[in-house]
């Protein structure tokens, strides 16, 4: 049986490539733990330890637990860290601290329910071929007879009801404590976004509970299963620790070790900028190129002249009326089609691009009567080319 974690399937559907370093190959990261991955280990000690203490008659006060937290940020902190933000440790040392004494003051004396455990093993079978894995941050039960599944977050965007209605993680851990408590009949999904001091809840039906097992046993299976593993550049490359040899960053990390004078000369920083000048080149000249087109078809207007002649080319204008409809980037296109199906003329057209059936129009191949109500999507539209010839 293949056991899987919802940060091992999580970590697949963002990239598959650092899934596949992280858990096919088990490479070490090349960078360090992120500064906030570090913070939201300390945050989460920090409150096991309150929690723990609780449960041995001990309560720890605000001061108390801020002294433990800072003394394991010390314990812990390396040199190592990576720090992607423009903002110090120290910064973020404080953003915790403050998510910390927030929180001891809004659930002091900390008696809303029994804290049944904290950093809570689960392994349970999914399917015969799949068990999932993982840790409830704290589990607790209230006198009503609730059974609370708590996480702490220490990210810095708050979700919003949706998100937390839909999260995969805190409902498969619903599904073990349902197996493991027979008298968990309500179970209640709290998220602590600690540095907000802002909760959020969810529950889930059993329907719900059902149709997550098999969707998250199919995911498993195809990721267990998976034989190809793209890389999917996202703004959370920044913070993961396999971007140095990434073949999307990789050439980034190695020439930045270069000294100036070696960066000018390697062979694929001198690509990029000829490409990059081409480009721009390009790009100008077609901008003229236009602007030239635009007073060679004025010229020959004024000179009511079919063909211009150069010193070895001559420059023949091509022009004709056309009827222009609206294409998909437009949303009269929906009301065309629904014209156009309720003409019984949408089948000859559902192949045809918008050009097409401009021509269907201008040739007149429908009857007048159908012609007649696409009139308001047409418009007219002249359209001018030039070809170059030699002189005769
Ligand atoms: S750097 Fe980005 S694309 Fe490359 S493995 Fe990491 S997450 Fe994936």
């Amino acid at each position: 049986m293949a056991t899987v974690s919802h940060s091992r399937l999580s970590c697949f559907e963002s990239c598959a490539l650092q899934y596949k370093y992280r858990y096919l190959d088990k490479l070490e990261g090349e960078r360090g733990e992120s500064i906030e991955a570090f913070m939201g280990k300390r945050v989460h000690e920090a409150l096991q330890k309150l929690y723990t203490d609780l449960k041995h008659e001990r309560l720890l006060n605000e001061e108390e637990l801020i002294t433990f937290y800072r003394e394991e940020w010390e314990r812990n902190f390396h040199e190592g860290i990576l720090i992607v933000k423009d903002y110090t440790a120290e910064n973020y040392l404080a953003m915790g601290e403050k998510a910390l004494r927030t929180y001891h003051k809004r659930f002091q004396p900390f008696n809303q329910a029994t804290t049944l455990a904290t950093e809570k093993l689960i392994l349970m079978d999914l399917a015969q071929d799949v068990q999932l894995k993982g840790y409830i941050d704290r589990l607790d039960r209230t006198p009503e007879g609730v059974y609370e599944i708590h996480d702490y977050k220490t990210s810095g965007t708050l979700p919003d009801q949706s998100d937390v209605d839909t999260d995969r993680q805190l409902a498969l851990y619903a599904l073990a404590v349902k197996r493991e408590f027979p008298d968990a009949k309500n179970i209640r999904l709290i998220w602590h976004y600690l540095l907000f001091g802002v909760e959020r809840e969810s529950s889930r039906t059993e329907q719900e509970l059902e149709q997550l097992t098999r969707e998250t046993v199919a995911l498993a299976r195809s990721v267990l299963a998976a034989q190809s593993f793209p890389p999917h550049v996202s703004r959370l490359c920044d913070w993961c620790e396999f971007q140095p040899i990434c073949p999307e960053w990789s050439h980034l990390f190695r020439t930045r070790e270069l000294k100036p004078e070696e960066f000018r000369k390697e062979d694929g920083v001198q690509l990029v900028d000829e490409y990059v000048r081409f480009s721009d080149e390009k790009h100008a000249a077609e901008q003229k190129l236009e602007e030239v087109k635009q007073r060679l078809i004025s010229y020959a207007q004024r000179e009511q002249v079919n063909a211009v002649f150069g010193r070895d080319q001559q420059a023949r204008i091509w022009t004709k009326e056309t009827v222009k409809l609206p294409d998909h980037s437009d949303p009269q296109q929906e009301e065309l089609v629904r014209l156009l199906k309720l003409l019984g003329r949408f089948p000859e057209v559902t192949r045809l691009d918008s050009w097409e059936l401009g021509k269907i129009i201008e040739e007149r191949r429908w009857p007048s009567a159908v012609l007649k109500q696409l009139e308001p999507f047409c418009r007219k539209e002249r359209i001018y080319r030039i070809y170059l010839r030699d002189r005769e």
